[in-house]
């Protein structure tokens, strides 16, 4: 069994010396973990400094693209299952993918027993929950071999309550008492258990969500976050090629841009480290040397360009509904919203003018219930007219920085003039954290490529 990663003694007090009671909790995603040259990568990571004493692992990812996610793959082995169908083959390929990680570590490791326990729980139908923990549940198997460290089984000490919501009291609690009395551990992500023991997963992607509880329980200074990126980007590479890297983000800037569908952490992964302040740093496997992105409650760093970062979601409609003297009538906001509350339709922006009010909605959900909607406004308010338009974007350009710049909107709207982007609605939060501003479907990358020109590109 290899045993601490090859790294010397001297280099190591060295770290220890520097990182002295620095405590870290190090979380790494499927990719990252995904077969056994990834792993010995996390591994150098880890036994690089001595302060990552806690790690959380995902299951195995994606080894190259149209490869199939460990965790997929148990979820359609269990399916089999409890299809009464034969699903040896499936639990055999499964078995495989820990194996190759095995040898290519060179650990002598068995699963044998482990295999046998999970093929008898599917053949009693121990719920889907339970086959997807098993990719992290192997995973932490092997990752604690590697590493030498102790294994604490998230079933243990991530508690959920009976109706499902997770229990971070009774967490806090079990999770602490454990980690006070070992040094180094493994913990898989993804998963815990209710008190009587049944095995529950958080949503997708949870593995980021116990590496924040894990972080909170142990009181660590930093909970690290290792993915196949370099941190969170101002935005979409996908619309921008490549964007810069976002040095330092606050918890809030955070928030306002995974609502507006960036992606690099699971959404609930934030409020656990946020409660107690601690932040996250985002960084990547393969290139460690890579600072990575810090989220953090506040900081007076100033960030390096006005806005944080930009990012959008299409497929909006509005709602305009026009009376004259609207202003002067009192209740009829919240009259046209109850129509939207009752038909269960979630309102996204409320612009409003003198005799205007508009509803921004998601254009799906909007879409079946349309009539009824109009129906009701027209019952609730009898407006002079409402009229809608579909086919409809939101853009927000969010940054802490905006608060103390001037002329912020000014430049967001000559950029978008000049490329010719009609500019349907705009929204400034009363934080002054973000500009919201629609555009058609159609100018969405054109609206987002200008505003990132503006302020990261040229920085006029
Ligand atoms: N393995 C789980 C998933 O694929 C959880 C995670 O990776 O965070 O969603």
């Amino acid at each position: 069994m290899q045993k601490s990663g090859g790294f010397t003694e001297a280099a190591k007090v060295k770290v220890q010396e520097e990182e002295q009671d620095m405590k870290k909790v190090v979380k790494f995603g499927g990719s990252s973990l995904a077969n056994a040259q990834q792993f010995k990568k996390a591994g150098e990571i880890i036994q690089g400094d001595i302060a990552r004493c806690y790690v959380v692992p995902s299951a195995p990812g994606k080894r190259f693209s149209g490869d199939e996610k460990v965790t997929d793959m148990l979820y359609g082995c269990y399916h089999a299952a409890e299809a009464d169908e034969d699903f040896s083959d499936k639990l055999e390929a499964i078995k495989e993918r820990y194996y190759e990680i095995i040898r290519g570590l060179g650990l002598e490791l068995s699963l044998e027993e482990e295999f046998a326990q999970i093929a008898e729980n599917f053949r009693a139908k121990a719920g889907s929950d339970y086959a997807a923990s098993r990719g992290e549940f192997l995973n932490g198997k092997i990752m604690a071999a590697y590493l030498d460290y102790d294994f604490i089984d998230a079933a243990e000490v991530i508690r959920f309550q009976d109706d499902g919501a997770f229990d971070g009291e009774e967490t806090d609690r079990l999770l602490g008492e454990r980690l006070n009395a070992c040094q180094n551990a493994v913990i898989p992500g993804f998963y815990g258990a209710l008190a009587n023991g049944t095995v529950k997963t958080f949503s997708r992607g949870g593995s980021d969500v116990t590496g924040s509880i894990v972080a909170k329980a142990a009181h660590a200074d930093l909970y690290e976050n290792w993915t196949d990126v370099s941190g969170f980007l101002v935005t979409d590479p996908q619309i921008v090629e490549q964007p810069e890297v976002i040095e330092t983000i606050t918890y809030r800037e955070l928030r306002e841009l995974s609502y507006m569908g960036a992606t690099v952490l699971h959404e609930e992964a934030i409020f656990p480290v946020r409660k107690e302040g601690i932040p996250i740093n985002i960084r990547n496997t393969n290139r460690p040397e890579e600072k990575g992105t810090f989220i953090v409650e506040s900081t007076c760093k100033k960030p390096k360009y006005t806005i944080t970062g930009i990012a959008g979601k299409k497929g909006f409609c509005s709602i305009n509904i026009e009376k004259s003297m609207m202003n002067g009538e009192i209740g009829f906001g919240r009259k046209v919203l109850q129509v939207f509350e009752d038909q269960g339709i979630s309102f996204e922006h409320v612009p409003s003018g003198i005799d205007t009010m508009t509803i921004y909605v998601h254009q799906e959900e909007f879409e079946e219930k349309e009539q009824q909607v109009i129906a009701g406004i027209h019952r609730a308010v009898q407006p002079d007219f409402v009229e809608m338009e579909s086919d409809l974007a939101l853009i927000a350009v969010v940054g802490r920085g905006m608060r103390s710049t001037r002329g912020t909107a000014g430049r967001i709207f000559s950029a978008l003039a000049h490329v010719d982007v009609n500019v349907k609605m705009i929204d400034q939060g009363s934080s002054e954290l973000n500009i919201i501003i629609g555009v058609e479907n159609r100018d969405f990358e054109k609206a987002i490529r200008a505003i990132y020109d503006i302020f990261v590109v040229t920085r006029i």
